[in-house]
């Protein structure tokens, strides 16, 4: 009985994809996908105040001069290695970009990949410790009226001292967008409506938002630049491990990432290290951290783009060429 359901089910199902796919195919982009474009985002920016910096500090760096000048030298390596592809830097000045304009310079250059850069900071470890105790003077109150007395008296309390120690996070991680909150990323991918553009003669088609079919060819979007994005990001902390570097690995944040869930494309967002984290922070600020950083960063986006263009990977990004 179950199987018969199943069966049923699964043929229902499996007519319904080819409908789909039948229904979608002139109005689809191809999905031999390329990466054409490359979003470089130089995460925060100097916002006229070196009192108030954005993003975080480490004793003697900022994150934002860090992961510009990293991202500058991401940006120099593609350029290099893959002179064929187009790369776009939502903040190509030490300035800072709001997340918004970042994202629209994203979508609107119809990038095919996003790529954000920024650094990690832990807070020092609050250590709260007794040590001994002390005497303490109080008073009470007897009686009542005139006869009421102030009596003194003792008690022996606790002392607390309060200690801070170096936080001993360290390492490499990759965000991707949160699987669970794709609600955003499917408005992006609407709003940026190319998606349903007819790739033959490049006219754009007028998509109901609210048509079942569309809802779903939408989650399927989601989904495959999720996949997209958690392959690239494996690859990316591969090649930090390759260099040495210890990797905490591919992560989601709970509430999502803006620049992440806004961006019509597969997202990364790579933490290069922990500012809090003495040797770390040395080695990001010196010249060739930071060039290892970016030379590993431009390999994963090639392996990456070589894997999606071969079509062994899902598909980077819907054909938008
Ligand atoms: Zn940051």
């Amino acid at each position: 009985m179950i199987k018969n359901r199943l069966l049923q089910f699964c043929s229902i199902t499996c007519l319904a994809l080819v409908l789909v796919s039948f229904f979608w195919s002139p109005v689809l982009h191809s999905k031999t996908s390329k990466v054409h474009t490359i979003i470089v985002d130089a995460g925060h920016g100097f916002k006229g105040s070196l009192s108030s910096p954005d993003g975080a500090q480490g004793s003697s760096s900022q994150e934002d001069v860090i992961s510009y000048e990293v991202a500058k030298k991401v940006v120099a390596e593609i350029k290099k290695q893959m002179p064929e592809v187009n790369v776009v830097e939502t903040r190509p000045t030490p300035y800072f970009v709001s997340l918004k304009d970042r994202a629209a310079i994203a979508n609107n250059n119809k990038g095919d990949l996003f790529v954000s850069i920024h650094c990690n900071f832990a807070p020092k470890i609050r250590d709260v410790r007794q040590e001994g105790t002390r005497t303490e003077t109080y008073y009470v109150y007897s009686g009542k009226g005139k006869k009421k007395k102030k009596i003194k008296k003792t008690r022996v309390v606790p002392v607390y001292k309060t200690y801070y120690h170096p936080n001993p996070a360290h390492g490499t991680e990759t965000y991707v967008f949160a699987a669970h909150k794709t609600d955003v990323k499917e408005d992006v991918l609407l709003e940026n409506g190319d998606v349903f553009q007819n790739e033959k003669d490049d006219s754009t088609i007028n998509v109901n938002i609210n048509d079942p079919i569309v809802k779903q060819q939408v989650a399927l979007w989601t989904k495959m630049f999720f996949a997209s994005s958690v392959k690239l990001g494996s690859i990316v902390e591969e090649e930090f491990v390759q260099t040495g570097r210890f990797s905490r690995g591919v992560k989601q944040r709970q509430k999502g990432i803006f620049v992440l869930q806004a961006t019509a494309m597969p997202s990364i967002l790579i933490e290069l290290g922990f500012l809090s984290n003495r040797e770390e922070e040395e080695f990001l600020l010196g010249e060739d951290g930071q060039q290892s950083m970016a030379e590993s960063i431009t390999r994963a986006i090639r392996r990456y783009k070589t894997l999606v263009e071969k079509g062994n990977s899902p598909p980077a990004a819907p054909n938008k060429k």
